[in-house]
């Protein structure tokens, strides 16, 4: 991560310019990588862990014999933690090697239960699950780098042909809204800029050589 007191602050949250730059695949698909960035679970906020067990009969019947419908089973005991708003978080449990809520296709079930009632595809997704690759951490929006590291896919250099900014524009607007993205997009016109101001001398000195 950059040096936080540099950091740009928008709607509240630090900018890690890693997100400009951190190279990503075009798009996901889960036919190429089987959704393996919910094989280790996630953590829900606590006040998604309420909303899902509200729900848990509407989430049990579009679920496969792949994953329990024991609703005890699907979470992990409550633990503190400053980067949910509630300071509570609450994790999903790995069950058959991948997060609860994963199908044996590969989908969310939360995100396909969404879908097939014709409501926002990330009503009941929690958020962390929505952003990654991007994370918000300490009050900063950077690149879960740690949970990439782990991707078969989507990490792989010859995979990567776009970037995060590019690639999650509708994840961002779902965390700055569409003024903050505006904000966004002139930071990264400014961060590139600064960036090769800043490498003009050596561009000079390799013309020269
Ligand atoms: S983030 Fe990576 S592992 Fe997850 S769905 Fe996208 S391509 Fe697949
Ligand atoms: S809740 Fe859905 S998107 Fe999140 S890790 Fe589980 S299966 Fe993946």
């Amino acid at each position: 991560m950059s040096d936080q007191q540099q950091m740009k602050v928008i709607k509240g949250l630090k900018i890690d310019p890693i997100v400009f730059t951190q190279k990503f695949v075009k798009g996901c698909d889960i036919c190429l990588c089987s959704g393996e960035c919910c094989y280790y679970g996630v953590y829900a906020e606590s006040t998604e862990f309420e909303m899902l067990m509200a729900m848990k009969d509407r989430i049990i019947r579009s679920m496969d014999d792949s994953q329990t419908t024991d609703a005890e089973q699907w979470f992990e005991e409550p633990t503190e933690d400053s980067d949910f708003a509630s300071g509570i978080a609450v994790g999903t449990e790995v069950y058959n090697g991948k997060c609860v809520f994963l199908d044996k296709q590969g989908f969310c079930t939360l995100q396909k239960i969404a879908m097939e009632d014709g409501e926002n595809k990330w009503k009941y997704k929690p958020l962390y699950c929505i952003l990654f690759p991007l994370v918000i951490s300490d009050g900063v929006l950077s690149v879960d780098d740690e949970h990439l590291g782990r991707m078969h896919f989507c990490n792989r250099a010859e995979n990567q042909t776009s970037t995060v900014f590019d690639v999650c524009k509708e994840e961002i607007k779902h965390v700055l809204g569409e003024d903050g993205f505006a904000e966004l997009e002139d930071y990264r016109k400014e961060y590139f800029e600064q960036l090769s101001e800043s490498e003009s001398p050596s561009v000079i000195l390799e013309k020269d050589k």
